[in-house]
């Protein structure tokens, strides 16, 4: 069986809904509040798992009552926890969220906390025990910009020493660039058309205009670059020579699958996660993105985030009716 390194955050989503946004001074009245367990990293992990991986998610929670949350769930869904541990100074991370019951709309205060001290050297550790673990099996590194970059440079560099598939998935867009040596140590950037406009400076409008950030980013370092295209699909970028600086590059549109989306949420982890344990599997990449694509569909016909995660099995089915 592969195996999967997520390096990620762990965030309660502290969500009222109401009829409208407050005005600012105003204390608005809500009788809707829920509580639900997310962050890129968590999301990610699972996604992964439930294709069939050891999954290991290394993070960092609060002693508080919202970091106690996520370790049944993590053990229910048989992922590794071991290095997600805890800080006795900082909280867990939490994002604020206000949305408007008829639009949808939503307002979000997001506060990482404790996700910002994920020490680097957990992230070596947790890496060096996987590959003890792993044998022969293929293994992949997973991380997303939720976590301070110390750590996913180092989670980076260590996987790639390694001999991990390495894959960042640039998202939220990063508040400082990243820097050229980061973008050499991945081999599959993964992001949405906002953060490819963002990373790339060129505005992603088509396909046509996705290719060019494509291009640019490819040129950066990484030997594969997807830019997921929500309803339209994904846009699979590679190098053609696979060291040195970009001569060539080719592109490919990845189809979207045909499905009735109600909630999008969490589509993008889906994705990520599906592509990590399918290549954890051995799959050549071109069978592990069309599985990612039917992921990343099944996930929009379904509300929340964990819950809209698929199996192996939900993704089989769809692959068999198109
Ligand atoms: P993010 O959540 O990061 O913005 P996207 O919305 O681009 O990510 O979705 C990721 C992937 O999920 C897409 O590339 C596509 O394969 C799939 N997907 C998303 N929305 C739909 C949809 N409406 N129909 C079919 N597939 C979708």
């Amino acid at each position: 069986m592969g195996t999967v390194v997520v390096l990620g955050s762990l965030i309660t989503d502290l969500v009222a809904r109401a009829p409208r946004l407050p005005y600012p001074g105003e204390s608005l009245v809500s009788d809707d509040f829920s509580i639900s367990l997310g962050g890129k990293g968590i999301n990610q992990a699972i996604a992964a798992k439930r294709l069939g991986v050891e999954v290991t998610l290394v993070g960092r929670v609060g002693t508080d009552a919202f970091g106690d949350a996520f370790f049944p769930v993590l053990a229910e869904e048989h992922i590794d926890s071991t290095y997600v541990e805890r800080d006795t100074a900082i909280g867990t991370g939490v994002s604020v969220v206000v949305v408007v019951e008829e639009s949808g709309q939503n307002a979000i205060i997001a506060v990482p906390r404790a996700n910002l001290a994920v020490p680097p050297e957990t992230v070596q550790e947790a890496l060096q025990a996987a590959n003890a673990a792993r044998g022969q099996s293929p293994a992949v590194f997973l991380t997303q910009c939720e976590t301070s970059r110390g750590s996913y440079m180092v989670g980076l560099q260590r996987a790639r020493e390694l001999g991990f598939i390495t894959i960042l998935n640039a998202a939220p867009i990063p508040r400082e660039p990243l820097s050229d040596e980061l973008y050499t140590l991945v081999d599959i950037l993964i992001v949405n058309e906002v953060e490819a406009a963002s990373l790339a400076q060129i505005p992603v409008k088509s396909v046509e205009t996705a290719k060019e950030a494509a291009d640019v980013l490819l040129a950066r370092g990484p030997q594969h670059t997807i830019i997921t295209l929500g309803g339209q699909g994904a846009l699979w970028s590679k190098r053609e020579q696979w060291h040195g600086p970009l001569s060539t590059s080719s592109h490919q549109l990845l189809p979207p699958f045909p499905v009735k989306a109600i909630d999008t949420t969490a589509a993008g982890d889906s994705f990520c996660g599906a592509l990590a344990a399918c290549l954890a599997n051995g799959e050549p990449i071109e069978d592990a993105l069309r599985r990612a694509s039917a992921a990343g569909a099944i996930a929009v016909t379904r509300k929340g985030a964990i819950a809209a995660l698929p199996t192996a099995e939900e993704i089989e089915d769809l692959l068999s009716q198109v």
